[in-house]
């Protein structure tokens, strides 16, 4: 039987991080991964990499610049007669950057000697893991005097609505339409509801979104859920809130989705649907109990404030456990149990992961909402600055949005920050690296900020807390 410092189980950004750190610090490390890419073979990286966050935004850019061919080079005085696009090499495109990223994860490994191993996991009692290879090897037991469970999160099903991989889909299926949908429905406008159907929206579909909350963005900052459906509404998404899904039936030429909301029964004819209604922690035969690890009632690993499960020596990170489901939680997680595996100290700052939304413009934000601080019963006072005000924002045809900053009314820390604008994703880390460093509103007001840039928008909103924009 081979012995481990550290066995990791799952190779996503949660356990391949978590392991190259292992590695790093010395630990002798293995991690086993089951995934299988299109072509039948093992391809590192998890969700994130293979269906998730990479394949996604590899769209999003190419239908972004579709638009903008159409939409925003008018206006620079760059015609371009009959636009076309071309899916199966948008979606050729998008392969090769999941293919690059995932053979540079196992590149990864080797560089850092961690022995890969390709197959599914299974626990033991006695701190062991069962490998069932892919194909006909034979089954293998590795022991370990750590093991950290980064298995991730497989999309929720509802029974109104089955994946049939054809007409109904999830995101894998989404992201690998072979033809612009016509007609596209999708069920829940959150995060992969949005994204997703806004690709599809931007390449031409007619977008409609079914989601069952009467509020939008109902975790976002409310302003900024406003001011973000008012935006889509005029990319002509059609975001119907309230909806509840009866039935989907699915035939050769389409679906047929009926639904209610406070207009009565309704139905929409789409030609594909995308089911994208939550995701759930994914131990399928993992077999955790056997290993005397706990899961709660939503079937998540049940873990500590440091991701100890209940029984020692077992760590959990990522989507199977509590938290936002984010490729840069999980990796954060991992990082800092290798560090206590390895015995140092370490923290994982929950309150500072920042969200983005990565449509066009983006939503990004990072700390509480004023709903939230409401509720808490913090004073705090607010300052926001719209983009259309920045220079960088007119000069690029990118005026739609806004920032908005909350600070602690005494000590003027800053609590939240919420952005939906262009490059909110990046200009989101400023705010980050503020707060993680327990920055005031005044700090940021009195940071130099280049002009003409986005960012000025971040320090004009610091100022709009004490009440003394310049530009508005
Ligand atoms: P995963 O990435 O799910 O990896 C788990 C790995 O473990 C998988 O390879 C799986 O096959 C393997 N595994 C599971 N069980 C076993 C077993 N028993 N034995 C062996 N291997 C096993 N997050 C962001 O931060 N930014 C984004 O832009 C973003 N976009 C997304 C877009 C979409 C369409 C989706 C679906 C998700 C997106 N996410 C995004 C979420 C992100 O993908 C996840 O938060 C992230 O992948 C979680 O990492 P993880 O390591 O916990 O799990
Ligand atoms: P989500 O939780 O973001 O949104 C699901 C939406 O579906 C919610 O608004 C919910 O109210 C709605 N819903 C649930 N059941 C419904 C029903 N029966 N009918 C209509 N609406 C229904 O989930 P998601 O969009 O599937 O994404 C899953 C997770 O993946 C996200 O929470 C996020 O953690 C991660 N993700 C992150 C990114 C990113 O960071 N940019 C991108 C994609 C996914």
């Amino acid at each position: 039987m081979k012995e481990y410092d550290v066995v990791v189980i799952g190779a996503g950004p949660g356990g391949y991080v978590a392991a190259i750190r292992c590695a790093q610090l010395g630990l002798k490390t293995a991690c086993v991964d089951q995934w299988l890419g299109p072509d039948g073979k093992p391809s590192l990286g998890g969700t994130c990499l293979n269906v998730g966050c990479i394949p996604s935004k590899a769209l999003l850019d190419s239908s972004h610049h579709y638009h903008n061919l159409q939409h925003l080079f008018p206006a620079h005085g760059i015609e371009v007669k009959s636009a076309s696009i071309d899916v199966a090499k948008m979606q050729q495109r998008k392969d090769k950057v999941v293919q690059t990223l995932t053979r540079g994860v196992a590149g990864l490994l080797k560089k850092n000697k961690i022995d890969a191993f390709q197959g599914h996991g299974r626990l033991l009692e006695g701190r062991r893991v069962e490998v069932s290879p892919h194909g006909s090897g034979d089954k293998e037991t590795l022991k370990a005097k750590n093991i950290i469970i980064a298995t991730g999160s497989a999309p929720v099903q509802i029974p109104v609505a089955k994946i049939d991989g054809d007409r109904v889909v999830d995101n894998e299926g989404a992201l690998a339409f072979s033809e612009v949908p016509k007609r596209l429905g999708v069920i829940g406008a959150g995060v992969i509801g949005l994204e997703l159907g806004s690709v599809w929206n931007r390449l031409g579909s007619e977008v409609v979104i079914l989601e069952a909350l009467k509020d939008f963005l109902a975790t976002a900052d409310r302003d900024i859920a406003k001011e973000a459906q008012r935006t889509f509404k005029k990319q002509k998404l059609d975001i119907r809130l309230g909806a509840k899904v009866i039935a989907a039936k699915a035939g050769k030429t389409g679906v047929k989705v009926s639904f209610e909301d406070k207009g009565g029964e309704q139905s929409i004819d789409v030609d594909k649907l995308v089911v994208a209604v939550g995701r759930r922690a994914f131990t399928d035969e993992l077999d955790p109990e056997a290993a005397g690890v706990k899961v709660d009632n939503q079937g998540r690993i049940e873990v500590d404030g440091q991701c100890r499960t209940a029984a020692e020596g077992i760590w959990a990170i990522g989507d199977v456990v509590r938290g936002p489901m984010l490729a840069h939680k999980a990796s954060e997680e991992g990082i800092a149990v290798a560090e206590l595996v390895a015995g140092q100290s370490a923290h994982i700052d929950h309150q500072l992961v920042p969200w983005v939304i990565y449509t066009h413009p983006e939503v990004a934000w990072v700390g509480k909402t004023e709903v939230e601080l409401s509720d808490e019963g913090v004073e705090f006072r607010k300052g926001s600055f719209p983009y259309r005000a920045i220079g960088r924002a007119q000069g690029a045809g990118e005026t739609d949005g806004l920032v908005k900053i909350l600070a602690d009314k005494k000590s003027d820390q800053i609590l939240g920050v919420h952005i939906f604008g262009a490059q909110a994703s990046e200009l989101i880390a400023e705010a980050v690296t503020a707060m993680a460093f327990h920055a005031s509103s005044e700090d940021l007001a009195r940071t130099i900020h280049a002009h003409p840039t986005l960012s000025e928008a971040i320090h004009e909103a610091a100022l709009a807390v004490d009440g003394r924009t310049i530009h508005l």
